[in-house]
């Protein structure tokens, strides 16, 4: 497969993630954010989404979230700084395209059960956090 392929199927194998994304962007749009492109993914941020994402009820609250090639991120400074972070996040969409955010949540579950921290022990974001440590937070992304 050459290289060009190679991405076209990345972006179409995590594609439904992505659409899910993309409605959220638009969600972010209409509130305000603006989007870019970064590292072939498309970024929201900024307006009232800082205020709707951090103001999530039991510690739900995050600074960026990750699905298929789409991030959103409270703004645009914050999008810079977790930018490595969710980065990873995007290469495993690519990996596991539909079955990433099952494959996820079952991560979860299973530190839950073991009685770890469903967030930071959850393998995806173990790989996450070794490639980029300083993204560091309690904050909960995906
Ligand atoms: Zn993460």
């Amino acid at each position: 497969m050459t290289m060009l392929a190679k991405r076209l199927f990345a972006y179409a194998w995590a594609a439904p993630w992505s659409a899910l994304g993309l409605a959220f962007g638009m969600v972010a749009w209409l509130l305000g954010a603006r989007a870019q492109i970064h590292d072939g993914a498309l970024e929201f941020g900024g307006g009232r989404v800082g205020a709707v994402l951090s103001g999530l009820p039991g510690g739900l609250g995050f600074s960026a979230i990750t699905f298929g090639h789409v991030i959103l991120g409270l703004d645009h400074a914050t999008l810079a700084q977790c930018r490595a972070h969710e980065q990873v996040h995007v290469r495993q969409y690519e990996r596991w395209g539909p079955f990433f955010i099952p494959a996820y949540l079952l991560s979860s579950l299973a530190q839950l059960v073991r009685g770890r921290r469903p967030y930071r022990d959850n393998f995806f974001e173990r790989e996450a956090y070794e490639c980029c440590p300083a993204a560091g937070g309690r904050r909960i992304r995906v």
